[in-house]
């Protein structure tokens, strides 16, 4: 079973940011989230973000490398 990585795109700079969530791929398409805080480590913007906000990474894979 994959795991995945949830990763959520900043509503104010537009970068993409690890939340830290884990979880199974079978639970992330079964769950239903409410809204979560998250605070992009990049501008320090506070924000929710809900289950359509989230993008999935496979957490075994490093994250592509982000430019600038
Ligand atoms: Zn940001």
């Amino acid at each position: 079973m994959a795991r995945l990585a949830l990763w959520v795109r900043c509503a104010a700079c537009g970068r993409e940011f690890d939340t830290g969530i884990r979880m199974a791929a079978r639970n992330f398409a079964k769950g239903t989230f409410a809204a979560n805080y998250h605070t992009c480590p990049r501008c320090g913007a506070r924000g929710t973000y809900r289950k359509g906000d989230y993008v999935t990474r496979d957490d075994a894979g490093a994250p592509p490398a982000a430019s600038g």
